[in-house]
């Protein structure tokens, strides 16, 4: 926490705006909107994936439609698409961002298209906090006229040719879940350049009422607004995005110089200067033949230190609730499920821990 969550939180308590209404509600929005800039409007909501849920009603999915999907993410990106009966269709990463691989995605629409059915959106994904290839993934939306829901919810703060994330789709996607770079303990939001489809965000989050005095409803709704609460920690939390920021990419640099030097382990990185990661989380992959020894290995290593890491995100596609769902890909996502490990990132992590860290690696290594 950053110090004044509490503060907004007592205010909305004192002034008895305990609803999904308030003043705490506008003002987070309001300092998103300012933070993200390039004209946004912020609907801010129960969480991220209520958030991607009402981009896809937005951008009409339905029953039977295909909407593709990178596969190397978390559930939480792809879960929406089965909630309105439409099909995930995903596809694999490239090695530089181990976001959507443009060549790839333009093999999956080319042949969704000849087989009868143009997909209705493009889920792409800044995973880790990278930012995909935004030009490429861009300019192959406007080529095949599909919409882009961009999955920023681990990358607020990123930067791609300097403009943020979440201000790329034509509908973004935050998470304020309480893994992510600030949390609102549980929340999200969705991002758009149109004060309408903000309102008609609002409207459907708060079950679809028509204006009139009675209860009238010509729309199913939906229970997906953030409440004043919430809102209230997000608005002290705003307050410390920069600060969070920085202390995600001090620990990135601190892995970055543990591995300096060591063949077989690459600390990932942003492939060029028109990339700015917030590293929500610091990963690395190694090569079990040019060093010796497998991430799984390292891993245990560390758990017996009682250090956690986990393995990258394991692709939608390998996943058994989507085995029937098509995929594309050329193995990029697999091998890095199969060689990476998320090492520990919390914003919190003291000298004390990055020494007890460094030294257990170093020994390993
Ligand atoms: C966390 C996350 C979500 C979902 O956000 P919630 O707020 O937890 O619902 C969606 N996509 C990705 C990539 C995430 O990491």
């Amino acid at each position: 926490m950053g110090g004044n969550e509490v503060f907004y939180i007592k205010e909305a308590i004192d002034t008895n705006w305990v609803s999904p209404n308030g003043e705490n509600i506008a003002a987070f929005e309001s300092a998103l909107e300012t933070y993200l800039g390039n004209n946004s409007k912020v609907a801010s909501l129960s969480s991220g994936t209520a958030a991607l849920h009402l981009a896809l009603i937005l951008l009409g999915v339905e029953r039977g439609d295909e909407v593709l999907c990178q596969s190397m993410t978390f559930s939480a990106s792809a879960n929406p698409i089965v909630y309105q009966g439409a099909t995930p269709v995903f596809v694999d990463s490239e090695n530089e961002t181990w976001n959507l691989c443009p060549e790839t995605l333009e093999k999956a629409i080319k042949d969704r298209i000849s087989k009868g059915k143009k997909p209705k959106a493009i889920i792409a994904v800044h995973l880790y906090g990278m930012p995909y290839k935004v030009d490429a993934i861009q300019a192959l939306s406007e080529k095949y006229e599909i919409p882009i829901i961009e999955d920023s919810a681990e990358a607020l703060g990123s930067t791609y040719k300097g403009q943020k994330c979440g201000t790329f789709g034509d509908l973004s996607v935050l998470s304020f879940n309480g893994n992510k770079i600030i949390t609102t303990s549980g929340g999200g939001a969705l991002v758009t350049k149109s004060e309408a489809l903000k309102k008609k965000a609002i409207f459907l989050a708060t079950q679809a009422r028509d204006e009139a005095p009675h209860y009238q409803h010509s729309h199913i709704g939906y229970n997906y607004r953030l409440s004043n609460i919430c809102a209230g920690i997000g608005r002290g939390q705003m307050e410390v995005l920069d600060e969070r920021v920085s202390q995600r990419r001090e620990n990135h640099a601190f892995y970055q110089q543990l591995f300096f030097g060591i063949e077989g382990v690459r600390v990932f990185s942003e492939p060029s200067e028109d990339f700015f990661s917030n590293h929500w989380l610091s990963c690395i992959t190694i090569e079990e033949a040019v060093i010796g020894f497998s991430s799984e290995s390292l891993r245990l290593a560390l758990e017996k230190e009682n250090i956690e890491s986990r393995p990258l995100w394991k692709p939608m596609h390998l996943q058994p609730v989507f085995e029937a769902a098509p995929y594309y890909g050329e193995g990029v996502s697999e091998a890095l499920f199969s060689k990476g490990l998320c090492l520990p990132s919390g914003s919190n992590l003291t000298q004390e821990n990055l020494e007890r860290i460094n030294n257990v690696i170093r020994q390993f290594v």
